[in-house]
């Protein structure tokens, strides 16, 4: 892309505040091309092929798992950035980046792991993500983690309780948990990211939802959104008997079209009303990316049924329920026999084991997950 196209108020890699540990240029690429393509290339990344969504990984194949949920982000990260003359590659890092720290069967398996890690300095997939990018990550001879600019971690570190907030910045004191504490903003491009990721699984679940059978079509026309864009997919096909899934997917794409034109518009208008000079002063402004106010009541409206009818939907439940009981049963078996696990997480010592088992569990793949935990407790909960 043409760095000099860019927006005052966007992240330049050319004025990137760095890395951690200074390394040379690699041209053609520029520092946030770099970010991404380490992130591509890591083994989190490829590990969120086989990871939760909505619907645990051997329940289909046709189904969003964490890898395609994040390439539908960076896509529409990607498509909001360009228009508003962001920076793209920032936002599809971030983008590619922002569940990396997600545990196997997701939210369940998010709670049940921070309910482990309570008494030992808590859990939380977003430090989590972090953590990966910093730490975790080994590939390479002179640092641990990616090394990535401040900017593309400052995306990944989305959301940080105070007090952990707190604690990293005593290692890091201009570090990107800075401003939680100072209650700033990150850059436009995460912010973008942010809404992008409402955008995709607000219509991917639906997706999922109908195409599991979990959800019925004239069930989810009780949101407006939806019904509205049903209608006009109903009236594009021209027949009543048009085939229902082609008139969903019809219906799908609308929405997300409809989702993404109003970010951009409403963004492009928080901006020209701001103008602010560069993206420290974009940091120091309330949120400028924001959906306009009668989209944003319609995408929470669709947020709440999605809860109500999918995540809390019977079947879903019971199967996160299993999710639960792995995660925690692993934390109880690793923890009274840490040479179960694979080498580079035995080497703890007593006071960092708690957290070296969470780290490991939360790398772990759904199926990964199930196979130790038949492996060490003989039972297996998922007739997979
Ligand atoms: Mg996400």
């Amino acid at each position: 892309m043409n760095l000099d196209a860019l927006a005052p108020w966007a992240c330049d890699p050319r004025r990137t505040r760095g890395r951690r540990i200074a390394e040379p240029p690699a041209p053609p690429r520029n520092e946030h091309q770099r970010d991404r393509d380490r992130i591509v290339h890591s083994g989190a990344f490829r590990r969120l092929v086989y990871k939760t969504q909505v619907f645990v990984n051997h329940e289909g194949d046709l189904f969003r798992t964490r890898l395609t949920h994040s390439l539908e982000v960076a896509q529409v990260a990607r498509s909001a950035a360009r228009t508003l003359q962001l920076d793209e590659d920032l936002a599809e890092a971030i983008a590619l980046a922002h569940d990396l720290g997600h545990t196997p069967f997701g939210h369940a398996g998010q709670d049940a792991l921070a309910a482990c890690m309570r008494a030992h300095g808590g859990f939380e997939h977003n430090l989590q993500s972090l953590r990966v990018v910093d730490q975790l990550e080994q590939r390479y001879l002179a640092f641990a983690g990616l090394n990535l600019t401040f900017e593309t971690r400052e995306g990944i570190l989305k959301r940080c309780a105070r007090r952990d907030a707190e604690r990293l910045l005593r290692g890091e004191p201009d570090g990107p948990a800075r401003r939680f504490v100072a209650g700033t903003q990150p850059s436009l491009e995460a912010q973008l990211v942010n809404l992008a990721d409402e955008v995709a699984y607000s219509t991917h679940d639906i997706d999922d939802g109908v195409r599991s059978g979990l959800l019925a079509v004239e069930q989810v026309r009780e949101v407006a959104l939806f019904a509205h864009c049903h209608d006009a997919a109903r009236r594009a096909a021209g027949r009543a008997d048009a085939d229902a899934k082609l008139v969903l997917a019809e219906t799908l794409r609308r929405m997300l079209a409809a989702l993404l034109a109003d970010l951009v518009a409403a963004t492009a208008a928080a901006l020209a009303a701001q103008r602010p000079d560069d993206v420290d002063a974009v940091r120091a402004l309330p949120p400028l990316a924001r959906f306009g106010d009668a989209l944003r009541a319609q995408l929470l409206e669709l947020q709440r049924f999605l809860l109500r009818a999918l995540y809390r939907h019977p079947q879903v439940l019971h199967n996160t329920a299993h999710g639960r009981t792995v995660v925690a049963e692993l934390f109880a078996a690793y923890q009274a026999a840490p040479q179960e696990m694979s080498p580079e997480y035995r080497a703890a010592g007593a006071v960092d084991r708690a957290r070296a088992v969470a780290d490991y569990i939360a790398g772990m793949t759904d199926r990964f997950a199930l196979r130790e935990h038949e492996r060490l407790t003989g039972r297996r909960l998922f007739a997979a």
